[in-house]
């Protein structure tokens, strides 16, 4: 499994595209802004055969209008409870982050904790880490101990922000205590840079300080 990172810089999220032989998996959009999506698009396009919403703030959701504009039509995994905003285009425009709305996508698959997304090879479980968002998921790629953790946990001890419309400083605590169960050597996060190793360590550390925070 190879995973390319491409790291954001302004409001975009980071873009994740995982590869195995001629299989990839998008996770992340950006909002759509900057070229990065497009350019990521083009350039893996032949092998792509789905796309995850870690959540569907529009800094993670906005490029889904490349999506359309490009004519894809792979899947795209979000979960249920934020599934029926991306299919009938009503993702918010939180601080005016996208330039134009996002319109509609028909291939939409929610999921929910403990789905598996496989694309061949790539096994990914869907963990459900509300808090952030009431649909936040975190993807867990078992064999290699990675995760993606969207805006749930960043490196350094910090988290996500709890006081954006559907947050919960409670839920996100017990999402980070869920992620500490998890045996995570390697995890990619939504903002900031991968953590390259002892990813459990770091998230022990962010749960330490969420707890002292808020709650
Ligand atoms: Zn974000
Ligand atoms: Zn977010």
């Amino acid at each position: 499994m190879k995973i390319y990172s491409f790291l954001s810089s302004g409001i975009d999220s980071n873009v994740y595209v995982v590869e195995e032989g001629n299989n990839a998996l998008l996770i992340d959009m950006t909002a759509g802004q900057s070229t990065i999506i497009s350019q990521v698009i083009d350039r893996f396009r032949g092998y792509l055969r789905g796309i995850v919403l870690t959540h569907t703030h529009p800094d993670h959701s906005g490029g889904l209008r490349i999506y359309r504009e490009k004519g894809l039509d792979i899947p795209v995994y979000v979960h249920k409870i934020e599934a029926p905003g991306v299919r009938e285009g009503r993702i918010d425009n939180l601080f005016n982050m996208l330039n134009e709305p996002v319109p509609p996508v028909k291939n939409v698959h929610g999921v929910e904790e403990g789905d598996i997304i496989s694309i061949e090879s790539l096994v990914f479980r869907v963990i459900h880490t509300p808090g952030h968002t009431p649909g936040s998921i975190c993807l867990y790629q078992e064999d290699d101990h990675v995760l993606f953790t969207g805006d749930t946990v960043f490196p350094g001890g910090s988290f996500g922000r709890t006081d954006l419309p559907g947050g919960d400083p409670h839920q996100l605590v017990k999402s980070l205590e869920r992620l500490v169960s998890l045996d995570v050597d390697e995890f990619y996060p939504g903002h900031m840079s991968p953590v390259k190793g002892n990813g459990w360590q770091w998230i022990k550390q962010s749960l330490k300080i969420a707890r002292m925070l808020i709650v």
